[in-house]
């Protein structure tokens, strides 16, 4: 079986310039009025941060795929055991890794409002014969403004603001499946704001048939938003040990892993943590992400974070 590659991502690098200044005019003298800056609300580690999630279905007449109401909800169910580690299947993560689990504290809901605050289901529907790659071959090099997906203009749907929801456009990729293969990707936070969202097969979402083999308990869409909340492979890339994930509790792994891995199985001079949710092995041998993953993540939200301020208007 055709393996399909789960992640194309783009990054965007935000620079971040600091300057501070001394003023020694008033050396010894107090200042005639003192103002204090309002203290800007900080993330704590217990917080459960939420949020609203907006789920764009571009299905082309051509070929249309199934994806009810109660799929797509059993995919926000998904996500927020995986998000909370309240998955059952954690508990399989190996003895050596156990004490890393985390539960990351994020919980994700359909809006309810849409950005001009009128009511909403948190799902929007369009019919356009687009796929996932219309106008986007995702080597970054093409105009943005073709990426027909996110353009109402061009077939698909305008994104809504990204500091203020998920946009998740679930589309057919299946121009893809069978050669290269894609079941979804993400962009990473910094990116342009028009794209700022996650791509997914409708094949590979949800709990609910149809599904494909390997993808059936909706492990595309929790790995997919690991990238969107900065998340990078366990795995380093050509073969390297040198894996750059930036995540100190994930060991060193070569390469990627594909299906159902056994363990103990290593490289590196170390055991891989195969059931990683930053892996690429099917649905039902991911379970957990770590500790240090948790932290990268909502690091986003703290002040100086890409997505400090989907936090703030969420809070
Ligand atoms: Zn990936």
């Amino acid at each position: 079986m055709i393996k399909q590659l789960r992640i194309i991502t783009t990054v965007m690098l935000v620079i971040f310039f600091y300057s501070c200044s001394d003023d020694e005019n008033n050396l010894g003298e107090m200042p005639e009025e003192v103002v204090v800056l309002p203290e800007e609300p900080i993330v704590s580690p217990d917080e459960i941060i939420k949020i609203p999630v907006v789920i764009h279905v571009i299905n082309p007449p051509s070929r249309p795929f199934i994806i009810s109401d109660e799929k797509i909800q059993s995919q926000i169910d998904v996500l927020n055991k995986d998000y909370r580690k309240k998955n059952k299947d954690h508990v399989k993560t190996p003895d050596e890794f156990m004490n890393l689990v985390a539960d990351v504290g994020i919980e994700f809901y359909l809006a309810t409002k849409d950005p001009d605050g009128k009511p909403t289901t948190g799902i929007i529907r369009t019919e356009a014969d687009i796929s996932g790659f219309s106008g986007n071959d995702l080597t970054g090099e093409l105009p943005i403004e073709e990426y027909k997906l996110f353009f109402e203009n061009k077939g698909g749907q305008d994104i809504w603001p990204s500091d203020s929801y998920l946009n998740i456009y679930i589309a057919d990729m299946f121009d893809r499946w069978g050669g290269l293969g894609l079941a979804g990707y993400a962009y990473f936070p910094g990116a342009d704001p028009r794209i700022d969202a996650v791509v997914i097969d409708p094949r590979v979402f949800g709990t609910l048939p149809p599904l494909e083999a390997g993808y059936e308990l909706g492990r595309t869409a929790t790995h997919e938003i690991g990238h969107w909340l900065n998340l990078k492979h366990i795995y380093g890339k050509d073969g390297s040990c040198e894996v750059g994930d930036e995540v100190a509790d994930t060991p060193d792994q070569k390469s990627q892993n594909l299906g159902k891995p056994t363990h103990p199985k290593s490289s590196c001079d170390t055991n891989e943590m195969f059931m990683n949710f930053m892996d690429r092995v099917d649905d039902d041998t991911m379970f957990m992400f770590t500790n240090g993953q948790k932290e990268r993540i909502r690091a986003l939200f703290n002040e100086g974070g890409a997505r400090r301020a989907l936090y703030l208007k969420n809070k």
